[in-house]
């Protein structure tokens, strides 16, 4: 079961508005955190689980809006040639212990000398970092994750990331990366549109492929 992402003309438009809003909800955003904490610091009565809510919903809203500045347009980005082996490694470095937490394991395989990619690599590394976050979320007891890296004869790295969580539904994987479509009662659902976009610019494409029960791959095809 396999189905292209399509890649939305509207993303950029969404890109450049979110810069906007994002931009102009920083600030007040800043005012806000600060005087709740001065708040909470002058009150005695016992209020701290409305503080606890307050906090964890401004949170919530300050990761909204980060996801949403990462949509804008790229301007401080610097592409380079890069061993992206080496920003994989970074990341699950990174992620190893959250992943531990969740009884989860990340076994990588890469193959030898794989050719460097034009890329920017924090961009890299926050598609890396969502994709694997994705696949640790999505296996609660526990399970591998198995990343692989090889190059094709066409001139493509090929980037897979494996897991063994529940899968996806074919409807489902039409929604993956529209804006605001998750099923965690924590989620953003905004990870996957950051990925594909940040994929897109780099001339790549996602392919997921799934299965009920077994788990889901999320493949990644960037030119060399
Ligand atoms: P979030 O993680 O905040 O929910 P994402 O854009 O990263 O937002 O993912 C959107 C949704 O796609 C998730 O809520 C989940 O339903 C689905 N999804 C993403 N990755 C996987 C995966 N590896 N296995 C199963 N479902 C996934
Ligand atoms: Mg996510």
């Amino acid at each position: 079961m396999e189905e292209k992402l399509k890649k939305s003309d509207t993303l950029s438009v969404v890109g450049e508005l979110a810069a906007g809003i994002a931009h102009e909800i920083r600030n007040p955003m800043t005012a806000l955190k600060g005087f709740i904490q001065l708040l909470e610091d002058s009150i005695q009565e016992n209020h701290s689980m409305y503080f606890n809510i307050i906090s964890s919903e401004l949170e919530r809203i300050d990761s909204i809006i980060n996801e949403f500045l990462i949509l804008a347009k790229p301007q401080a980005v610097k592409f380079i040639r890069k061993d992206i082996t080496e920003i994989m490694k970074e990341t699950v470095d990174f992620l190893n212990a959250q992943a531990m937490l969740h009884n989860v394991q990340i076994q990588t395989f890469f193959d030898k000398e794989l050719p460097f990619i034009f890329c920017e690599p924090n961009q890299m590394k926050k598609v890396f970092i969502n994709l694997i976050k994705n696949a640790i979320e999505v296996m609660p007891k526990g399970g591998m994750i198995t990343v692989i890296m090889e190059s094709t004869t066409d001139q493509t790295l090929h980037i897979s990331i494996r897991d063994e969580g529940a899968g996806i539904s074919k409807d489902k994987i039409k929604k993956l990366g529209q804006p605001f479509f998750t099923t965690k009662e924590k989620g953003t659902g905004l990870g996957l549109m950051v990925t594909y976009k940040i994929i897109e610019e780099h001339k790549g494409s996602i392919i997921v492929e799934s299965e009920m029960g077994v788990g889901s791959i999320f493949h990644i095809y960037l030119p060399f």
